[in-house]
C-alpha cells in the first residue's frame, strides 16, 4: 500500500494565508475568485499571489494536526508515502512548496512530488489523501482509492476540528487490508 498526501489544506493552511493576504473572508475570496471547482485563480488574484513571492508559500501556517498526520503516516508506511501536490500555475508555488516542507519537514522534502493530475498515479494498492472531491473521484475512478480529508470546505466539514480521528481508523483498515509493500 503507497500512500499520496495532499499538501494545502491539509499539511499547510494555505486559505488562511491567502485570506490575510487579501484581506478578505474566504467567503468573499469564493465569491470574487473561485472557479467552478471551488479553487481560487484569475488573473486578478494570481497577480496578488505572485507579488508575495516564495515567501507565501514558505509561510503559510501547519494545522494543528500537521506534524500528528506525518508520523501516522510515516508510521504506517515508512518507506511508502509521498507528497503530491499542485505546483498550481504561480511561478513560486512549485519551489515555495518545497521550501515550506523543508522549513517544517525536513526529513521528508524529497517526498514531494509536484504534480496537479494526481489520477496518473492511481492504481489498485495505492491511496490518495486529499481534500477536494474531484481529486478523490478522479483517483478512484483510475483504480486507485481514495480518503477525502475533512476540509473547512468540503462535505467533511463537520469533521474539521479533528480530521484526524476521521481518516486515521480509514486509513489503518485500508492499510490493513493491503499488502505491505
Ligand atoms: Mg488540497
Amino acid at each position: 500500500m503507497r500512500i499520496l498526501l495532499d499538501m494545502d489544506e491539509v499539511l499547510c493552511d494555505y486559505r488562511t494565508s491567502a485570506s490575510a493576504l487579501f484581506s478578505k473572508t474566504f467567503e468573499e475570496l469564493d465569491t470574487l475568485f473561485a472557479n467552478e471547482h471551488g479553487w481560487w485563480g484569475g488573473e486578478e488574484y494570481d497577480a496578488v499571489i505572485n507579488k508575495a513571492g516564495l515567501e507565501f508559500w514558505e509561510n503559510l501556517e501547519p494545522f494543528p494536526w500537521t506534524f500528528e498526520l506525518i508520523d501516522l503516516i510515516h508510521t504506517l508506511r515508512p518507506e511508502n508515502w509521498y507528497i503530491a501536490t499542485n505546483p498550481g500555475k504561480h511561478p513560486h508555488g512549485g519551489y515555495g512548496k518545497r521550501l515550506w516542507l523543508r522549513k517544517h519537514i525536513p526529513d521528508h522534502e524529497h517526498r514531494i512530488v509536484p504534480v496537479k493530475y494526481k489520477f496518473l498515479m492511481a492504481k489498485p494498492g495505492v491511496v490518495l489523501i486529499d481534500d477536494h472531491e474531484l481529486n478523490i473521484q478522479e483517483f478512484i475512478a483510475e483504480g486507485g482509492s481514495g480518503i477525502l480529508f475533512p476540509s473547512r470546505k468540503n462535505v467533511l466539514k463537520s469533521k474539521f476540528a479533528d480530521p484526524i480521528a476521521h481518516i486515521k481508523p480509514i486509513l489503518e483498515n485500508l492499510c490493513k487490508s493491503q499488502s505491505k509493500t
